[in-house]
C-alpha cells in the first residue's frame, strides 16, 4: 500500500500529539496539513524557456567552500530543500556538470529568510549547522546597492532639484513628479535581519539606505523587497562572492 505525503504528515502530527520532542515536527506537520501540499520553487528548467542555471551561484547558508569540498559533502539528499518553509531551496539539474543536484538559492526567485533549518537537516554538513542566533555570521553573498534606481536616492535628487528651481523662481518638471510622490522607502533596511550592521539608514527624512558589503550575510531579503517595490530592476541585489568553475 502506497503512502501519500499527506498521510505522512497525518501521522506525524497525530503522533506529535502524544510524544514530548516532537514538537517542531508536529508544528511543521500540522501547518503543512493546514497549507496543503507544500510547492517548491520551480527550478529554472521547468520553466518553459528559461535557462536551467542562475545568473549567480549562491549556496543556501553554511555551505562549505569549493575548496573544502561542498561537492564532495553534498550527497544529493535534497534534505535541505524538505527543510526549507520559505521555498527558497533550488537544486540544479543535469544539465549543470558538476552542481547538478546540489542546491542553490537565488532570490530573483525567492530570498532567504534566514531560519537556519535547513543546516540542521544536511546529514553531512555540507551545510555546517547554524543556529538563527549565529545567521549574522553566514556569508551566502553580499549586496550592491544602485543609487540611481533607489527610490529614496530619487527622491532626495528631485527635492534638491525642486529647491534649486524654486531658488530660481521656476516650477518643478512634469515627469518628476510622479517619483515624488512616491517619496522616501527604506524597505531594504525594513527587511534586513542583519539591519544596523549590513544596512543603516541615512540620518534625515528621505530613509536613504547605507549598505555594508561586509557584513551582509547574502539573503536577498532586500532584493526581493526591492524587486517588488520598484517594479523592476531593482536597486539593491546580491552579489556572488564565488564565480562558476
Ligand atoms: S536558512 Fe531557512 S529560508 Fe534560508 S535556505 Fe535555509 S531553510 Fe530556507
Ligand atoms: S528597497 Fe530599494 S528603493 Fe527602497 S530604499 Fe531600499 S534600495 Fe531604495
Ligand atoms: S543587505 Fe540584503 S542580502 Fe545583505 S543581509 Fe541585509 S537583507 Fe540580506
Amino acid at each position: 500500500m502506497s503512502v501519500s505525503r499527506r498521510d505522512m504528515l497525518r501521522r506525524t502530527a497525530q503522533l506529535g500529539a502524544t510524544s514530548i520532542g516532537l514538537g517542531a515536527a508536529t508544528l511543521a506537520a500540522q501547518r503543512l496539513l493546514r497549507d496543503g501540499e507544500r510547492s517548491y520553487p520551480v527550478n529554472r528548467s521547468e520553466q518553459a524557456g528559461s535557462p536551467s542555471r542562475p545568473d549567480r551561484l549562491i549556496r543556501p547558508p553554511g555551505a562549505l567552500d569549493p575548496d573544502d569540498g561542498f561537492l564532495a559533502a553534498c550527497i544529493r539528499c535534497y534534505r535541505c530543500q524538505d527543510a526549507c518553509e520559505f521555498g527558497a531551496i533550488q537544486f540544479f539539474t543535469e544539465q549543470d556538470g558538476k552542481h547538478y543536484h546540489t542546491p542553490y538559492v537565488d532570490p530573483a526567485t525567492k530570498a532567504c529568510e534566514p531560519c537556519m533549518k535547513c543546516t540542521e537537516h544536511c546529514p553531512t554538513n555540507a551545510l555546517a549547522p547554524m543556529t538563527v542566533d549565529q545567521r549574522a555570521e553566514i556569508r551566502m553573498a553580499t549586496v550592491e546597492l544602485r543609487e540611481d534606481l533607489c527610490l529614496s536616492y530619487k527622491a532626495k535628487r528631485i527635492r534638491d532639484e525642486q529647491a534649486m528651481m524654486m531658488e530660481l523662481g521656476r516650477e518643478p518638471t512634469e515627469s518628476e513628479a510622479p517619483v515624488e510622490r512616491r517619496g522616501p522607502c527604506g524597505e531594504c533596511y525594513m527587511f534586513c535581519p542583519v539591519r544596523e550592521r549590513a544596512i543603516k539608514l541615512e540620518p534625515g527624512a528621505f530613509l536613504a539606505p547605507l549598505v555594508f558589503p561586509d557584513k551582509c550575510i547574502g539573503c536577498g531579503m532586500c532584493e526581493e523587497v526591492c524587486r517588488v517595490i520598484v517594479r523592476g530592476e531593482p536597486a539593491i541585489k546580491v552579489v556572488p562572492l564565488r564565480e562558476w568553475s
